[in-house]
């Protein structure tokens, strides 16, 4: 056949199926550890949705959304974040009125027309949580503390904590007409790209984010945002250091760390891999006060993050961390012969109602072939089933690690868990 996957997106087959489970596992552990309860979102929203919640002057708004017209001539974007959407949930099912604050989690695809390469894809998948209703620094440290404590229980060790903050919209304004005034400036203008000079009228801040070469230039000399942070927005900041320090936290200001999205305010963090090259953020997030104003919802303070599925895993392979170990089957059955497997169903069945996970050979193989499948499917046991076997009234059972053998009843009715306890 020719149809092919599309360009950067994964088929998971078993294998590595497994590992995803297991890590999804470990995240709603942690996620539940802190209190954190889940939320499940649709994947397709009204677009509008994006182009208010995460920002009409984002890359992401401007040229990474699937969008299409549904049948109905509406606009439909596949999610490209998930902060949005969990908005949009808290609004529609009123939860600030039920109660003060929410502590909610998400994991599951994001879209994103991004030019595929090693750690950026076009489906790929985020878990994040977000706590809303709170404008406190202890919640910003609660949040930053819970994306730590997900990559710590991932088998991650080697990571950089960088957090900045972008302060209130008032510090922002000064900021961006300095920024402004900078970027005008002849001689750094007629360097810096067709973006940047869109992103100046726009949103100046986002230049921070540029990867090119002479913009990253032109913005080492620009006046960064510490410069222009209110009295409160220190305290603030100064308020979230000292909790970090409190739990023992090792982090880094980054002044020049804004984040790619334009709803954050104040303070803004990203986790840092060692050694995995240019794609090296782990998970990104921030407080984002005005968001729910901003989709037309009560003043709602919140801080939240986002990690990225695809990048943890490149980067617990690349440190050599195993997530899962392969699956232990608990008995497989070697049929050999065509009176052998008629029983199988019946045998397999039985196996599985004392509990145990069982699989059997359906094709008759020989049994080299078959012990060979029973070491590869790692089972604990094996039942040997043949003509012999069979007239005897006795299957052999045989323990996979030391080819033990021992003789156990053909007839299933005798069977208990012990029968296979070797
Ligand atoms: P963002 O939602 O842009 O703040 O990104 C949060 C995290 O999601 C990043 O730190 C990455 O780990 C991951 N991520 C973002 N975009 C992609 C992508 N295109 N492919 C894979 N992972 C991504």
């Amino acid at each position: 056949m020719d149809i092919k996957r599309l360009h950067g997106t994964m088929d998971l087959l078993p294998e590595a199926a497994a590992r995803w489970t297991e890590f999804e596992r470990r995240i709603r552990k942690v996620m539940l550890q802190f209190g954190f309860g889940e939320i499940r979102v649709p994947i397709m929203e009204p677009t509008e949705l994006f182009a208010k919640g995460t920002g009409e002057s984002t890359d992401i708004v401007q040229k990474e959304m699937y969008t299409f017209e549904d049948r109905g001539g509406r606009s439909i974007t596949l999610r490209p974040e998930g902060t949005p959407s969990v908005v949009r949930a808290f609004l529609e099912h009123s939860l600030g009125a039920q109660r003060p604050s929410w502590k909610l989690y998400y994991i599951g695809p994001m879209f994103r027309a991004e030019r595929p390469q090693q750690g950026r894809y076009r489906q790929f998948h985020q878990f994040g949580a977000e706590f809303l209703g709170t404008d406190a620094p202890h919640a910003d440290v609660e949040l930053i503390a819970l994306a730590y404590a997900t990559l710590t229980e991932l088998g991650l060790r080697e990571m950089r904590l960088l957090i900045n903050s972008i302060g209130s919209p008032d510090a922002r304004r000064a900021h961006d007409v300095e920024l402004r005034k900078y970027l005008r400036d002849d001689t750094n203008w007629k360097r810096l790209c067709a973006d940047c000079h869109r992103r100046t009228e726009s949103n100046p801040l986002r230049v921070f984010d540029c990867k090119v070469e002479q913009c990253i230039d032109v913005v080492a000399g620009a006046p960064t945002i510490d410069g222009f942070l209110t009295d409160d927005d220190r305290a603030h900041f100064h308020d979230v250091q000292t909790g970090l320090k409190s739990i023992g936290l090792p982090y880094e200001v980054d002044v020049r760390m804004v984040r790619g999205l334009d709803y954050y305010t104040r303070t803004t963090f990203e986790i840092k891999a060692e050694g995995i090259g240019s794609q090296d953020s782990l998970c990104g997030g921030g407080r984002y006060d005005l968001l729910v104003e901003t989709l037309d919802g009560p003043p709602t303070p919140a801080v939240g993050f986002a990690s990225g599925i695809e990048r943890i895993l490149s980067t617990l392979e690349a440190n050599g961390i195993e997530l899962a170990e392969p699956p232990m089957l608990d008995v497989f059955v070697c049929a050999l012969g065509a009176a052998a497997i008629e029983r199988l169903p019946q045998i397999l069945n039985r196996l599985r109602a004392l509990g145990f996970t069982a699989d059997g050979d359906f094709l008759g193989r020989g049994l080299k072939a078959q012990m060979k499948d029973a070491n590869r499917r790692n089972a604990r046991v094996a039942i040997l089933i043949g003509d012999n076997e069979i007239e005897r009234g006795q299957y052999t059972l045989r323990r996979m690690d030391d080819s033990q053998q021992t003789e156990i009843p053909a007839d299933t009715d005798q069977w208990t868990a012990e029968t296979f306890r070797t």
